[in-house]
């Protein structure tokens, strides 16, 4: 691992790709700013050791250059709080000022540059804009790992200009690990829990898993898909017509491979998409004409619980029902629970992937599971078995 404990930041200049999308409010206010916090010990270790620190980033989707509310310049009040000192700013990430700013940078200094993505060759991956941005700098460090799975100029090709001066942030490194210690050398048993509203997003990832795997759960919105292509009927719940052929697939590599497959007995169904409406437990196969499955039900919340709890490796991907209405969130508890219980009895247990994020949030467990992945996109690629080009292009 090329990390920044192991390297000489004295007197050198760290240009670091870090994912400062963070949302903010009408004021310009940062409403959720866990994506900078998570960013502040690679930043302060290389100031320890010497470096003088440039920071680059985008922020939302500006569509054809700089747009204010899109500025990092946003940033500037919270990120010097944070870093306790006054940052330099420079009012386009390129260019003439750029340049000047960074050049006159001293050690402990930071400059922040204005969003990557007010030029549109940041996303096209442009050689000759990140031959520019490396140019401001000696040493560059992506810390960026939302952004892993893209191929963009800040994210990937810059690399290239720093052949022996590349390396991991810390929460790269951190994701990295957390990652390969599931997918690489898991302790067995090893379980996957996937959930979520579709399949669809999930096919590589359940293709990759099933050979890895001791015991697959499903639940979520995709659990239908399965259902009913072993027949059953789901009433109105989520189904994706044209995946029933593939879903039918993995139950028989699932049973070829010798992985056993859980889905849910028993479901909660629903009247209607609504918290407030009338809703039944009804076995997962028979769902009522005109309802939807919302939740799973009390039996497949002791069956998976009891799968988990017995499971050395615990991987979890989306939740169980539609856990934003409080009424159809007991699953997802169940299953947050039952991982915890799990980890606290020494399982290893990683959680991520868009929504579990804000499940295991909700449900006040993060901390009770071994890890929890902020990648989003990039953790799904990465466990669908994907060479995400940010980290190729370091490790190479
Ligand atoms: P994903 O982004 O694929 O992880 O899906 C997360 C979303 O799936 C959440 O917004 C859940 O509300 C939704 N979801 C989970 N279970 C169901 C279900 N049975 N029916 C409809 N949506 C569901």
């Amino acid at each position: 691992m090329k990390s920044i404990d192991n390297y000489t930041f004295e007197g050198k200049k760290a240009i670091i790709r870090v994912d400062f999308n963070v949302p903010l409010n009408d004021d310009f206010q940062i409403t959720d700013s866990t994506r900078i916090d998570a960013a502040i010990p690679t930043i302060q270790k290389i100031l320890e050791k010497g470096g003088a620190v440039i920071l680059m980033s985008h922020l939302g989707r500006p569509k054809s250059g700089p747009e204010d509310k899109f500025s990092l310049r946003h940033l500037l009040p919270y990120l010097s709080e944070k870093l306790a000192q006054e940052l330099k700013f420079a009012s386009d990430c390129i260019g003439e000022e750029a340049e000047v700013m960074a050049g006159s940078l001293k050690p402990g200094e930071v400059l922040l540059l204005e969003n990557l993505r007010f030029h549109k060759e940041e996303t096209k991956g442009d050689e000759d804009f990140a031959k520019k941005l490396a140019g401001l700098a000696d040493v560059y460090v992506n810390d960026a790992f939302g952004t892993a799975h893209r191929a963009h100029a800040s994210t990937a090709i810059i690399a290239k200009f720093f052949p022996d001066d590349k390396l991991f942030g810390y929460i790269m490194e951190n994701e990295i690990k957390n990652m390969d210690k599931v997918l690489e050398d898991p302790q067995k048993p090893f379980t996957a829990i996937l959930g979520g509203a579709k399949v669809s997003g999930k096919v590589e990832v359940i293709e990759n898993l099933i050979d890895k795997v001791d015991n697959l759960i499903i639940g979520g919105g995709m659990m239908f898909t399965f259902i009913k292509a072993l027949g059953g009927n789901i009433g109105k719940s989520l189904v994706e017509k044209d995946l029933i052929d593939l879903a039918n697939e993995v139950i028989a590599k699932a049973r070829e491979k010798g992985v056993t497959l859980y889905l849910p007995k028993d479901a909660i169904a629903a009247a209607e998409f609504d918290n407030n409406a009338e809703a039944k437990q009804t076995p997962s196969h028979n769902i009522p004409e005109g309802w939807m499955g919302v939740d799973i039900g009390e039996e497949a919340i002791r069956t998976f619980s009891d799968v988990i709890k017995e499971s050395k490796t615990i991987l979890w991907n989306g939740p169980m029902g539609v856990f934003e209405m409080p009424n159809f969130a007991k699953g997802t508890k169940a299953i947050a629970e039952a991982i915890a219980e799990a980890t606290d009895q020494g399982a290893y247990s990683l959680v991520g992937g868009g929504d579990s994020v804000a499940a295991i949030k909700q449900m006040k467990l993060a901390d009770k599971v071994s890890y929890v992945s902020t990648g989003g996109g990039a953790m799904l690629e990465y466990i669908e078995g994907k060479e995400l080009p940010g980290v190729v292009a370091i490790k190479d």
